[in-house]
């Protein structure tokens, strides 16, 4: 089955318990899956990583366990990198992108899946929910541009760095 493929940590296709709350799709739709939770957090990360690895000033992530997502295709068209390492490799935590169209799936950590809430479908206006808004931006330290909303800002990991509060 494509779930064992991610791993026995991920939800399994052949759990009629989960059920699915949002789907999320790569842009060419090669790559689905499904979350069965409301995410335990969401942040906005303004690392140097981040940026170059997304193109984007800053990355939006909402922290799944893994047990509530699972893969419902594409599994073989996943693409993994390790940062850290600058390597190719499913060595956790790193990236994982869908090969064909290029688009960031996740960060996938040791435990949790840092999902990026932009795959999710929320409709056309996307109304996003409560649970996926941001609670803070992390690594604001590393900025390339200033954010003017009222979240507390760290200047690495969140409540394990500096508070950046004076920096609006
Ligand atoms: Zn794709
Ligand atoms: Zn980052």
């Amino acid at each position: 089955m494509l779930n064992k493929a991610l791993g026995s940590d991920y939800g399994s296709l052949e759990d009629a318990s989960f059920i699915a709350r949002y789907q999320a799709n790569c842009h060419c739709g090669a790559v689905r899956y499904e979350v069965g939770a409301d995410p335990v957090d969401a942040k906005i990360c303004h690392c140097r990583d981040c940026q170059a690895l997304h193109g984007a000033p800053m990355q939006w992530a909402a922290i799944f366990h893994k047990r509530d997502v699972r893969l419902t295709a594409g599994f073989e068209h996943l693409r993994f990198y390790n940062s850290e390492n600058a390597t190719a490799a499913r060595v956790l935590p790193c990236k994982v992108a869908c090969e064909i169209c290029g688009t960031p799936i996740a960060d996938e950590g040791r435990n949790m899946w840092m999902a990026f809430p932009t795959l999710f479908d929320f409709g056309v206006p996307p109304q996003v929910p409560e649970a996926f808004k941001p609670t803070c931006h992390i690594f604001y330290s590393m900025r390339v541009m200033d954010i003017t909303d009222a979240l507390p800002r760290w200047a690495g990991h969140k409540n394990k760095s500096a508070s950046l509060e004076g920096n609006r």
